[in-house]
């Protein structure tokens, strides 16, 4: 019986675990907070992710380390790399949590980025604009998720609230200014690679943030060949520099013909939710079998798809469970602002019909300006 222990205890080690179920695995999950939603479904250990003796407990039960949670320690990480096996890899792991050092690696192997420059001090915001230009986003290097720790710029007299809102944290966990993207499309790739380099991805991803959350993903995401190869060779070219084991996101700006990385997560993803029932073998299943050295799944997807966030609070999923295309999940977390509770995925066999069940889910949950995007996309495309 192998265990697979999973650091962070959130939806993301949740919905691993259901899928590891199948395969016969046993799951613990390490996680700071007792009732962590993981839980329900697996045994935990709750400790700080630097708290060694925790650690070591976990460490000592089980066959293989991941993580739901991208911001672990490095040093935790590293820490239990001596004593098990880690995927995906420590430094691997170092690299995705500082978006300066993220950016430095994307422009190393020739992946776009937008303008980029670390900041240290109110001086350097001002020089960093300076040469950026406006507009501009300022972000925390690590920590930062769902849009927080950022400050947007409109004009160079907003630098000084953009110093007393983020400042603070220059010395803590240091700034990066970046060239706002004034792009049409947000896009992702999700990936996969084994233990022995074998290299997948889903189709591509169209993803609708709102207030920096992700609201809706849409699979196949429609784009030129040539477009979607270069996005898929990016992601190959990241995983293969970074020996990277498992399954991970590349987020993009797309702007006219123009890709441009955003920051990569080096994890199951938001973004590949949707694969759960539209793909082959799921993002869940497919990191589990790379963190095991089986062989991978096959990442084709059937008809199409789309995810809806469910943010705050979940809707009744009655108006989702009633259409023959539609599924739900809800991670058994308690509603709170900005928290994401749940999702639901609707598959379909083509556009015309996504469109229709998603114009019918939006009206009766009264999400109607949720849907409005994708739907807007289906039917224009
Ligand atoms: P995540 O939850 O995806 O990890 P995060 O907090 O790490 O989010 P980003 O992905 O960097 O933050 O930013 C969140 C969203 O804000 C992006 O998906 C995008 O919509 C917008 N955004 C971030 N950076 C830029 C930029 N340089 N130009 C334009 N929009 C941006
Ligand atoms: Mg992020
Ligand atoms: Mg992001």
């Amino acid at each position: 019986m192998t265990t697979v222990g999973i650091l962070g205890g959130g939806q993301l080690a949740r919905m691993l675990a259901l899928a590891g179920a199948p395969l016969g695995l046993r799951f613990l999950v390490m996680d700071n907070v007792a009732d962590a939603c993981a839980g329900q479904f697996a045994p935990m250990v709750v400790g700080d992710y630097r708290d060694e003796a925790a650690l070591a407990e976990f460490a000592s039960r089980v066959d293989v380390a991941t993580f739901d949670f991208e911001n672990v320690p490095a040093e935790s990480a590293r820490w239990l790399a001596s004593r098990i096996d880690v995927f995906p890899n420590p430094h691997a792991l170092a690299i995705a949590q500082d978006r300066l050092a993220e950016k430095t690696r994307f422009r190393e192997l020739d992946i776009p980025v937008p303008a980029f420059a670390a900041v240290d001090t109110l001086d350097g915001l001002r020089a960093a604009v300076e040469s950026i230009g406006t507009p501009c986003i300022l972000k925390t290097r690590r920590l930062g998720y769902d849009g927080k720790g950022q400050f947007r710029i409109r004009q160079a007299s907003d630098v000084d609230d953009a110093w007393a809102a983020l400042g603070a944290q220059a010395s803590k966990v240091g700034l990066i200014l970046e060239a706002f993207v004034n792009f049409e499309r947000e896009l992702s790739v999700v990936a996969v690679r084994g233990r022995d380099g074998q290299f997948r991805a889903w189709p591509l991803t169209e993803n609708w943030h709102v207030d920096g959350v992700l609201s809706a993903s849409l699979a196949p995401a429609s784009v030129q060949p040539r477009m979607r190869d270069e996005a898929v060779d990016y992601a190959r070219r990241l995983a293969e520099s970074l020996d990277y084991v498992g399954v991970f996101a590349l987020e993009l700006f797309c702007r006219g013909d123009n890709l441009l990385a955003n920051e990569l997560a080096p994890r199951v993803h938001n973004s590949g939710h949707w694969t759960i029932e539209g793909s082959e073998t799921s993002q869940f299943e497919n990191h589990l079998r790379a963190v095991l050295g089986l062989p991978l799944g096959d990442t084709r997807m059937v008809g199409r798809a789309c995810m809806l966030n469910w943010v705050g609070e979940l809707p009744d999923a009655r108006a989702v469970l009633h259409e023959s295309g539609g599924h739900w999940h809800d991670y058994g977390k308690a509603p709170r602002a900005g928290r994401k509770v749940g999702h639901a995925t609707v598959r379909a066999d083509d556009d015309g019909a996504l469109a229709e069940t998603l114009v019918r889910v939006g009206a009766a949950l009264n999400r109607s300006a949720q849907v409005e995007p994708v739907v807007a996309r289906l039917t224009s495309r």
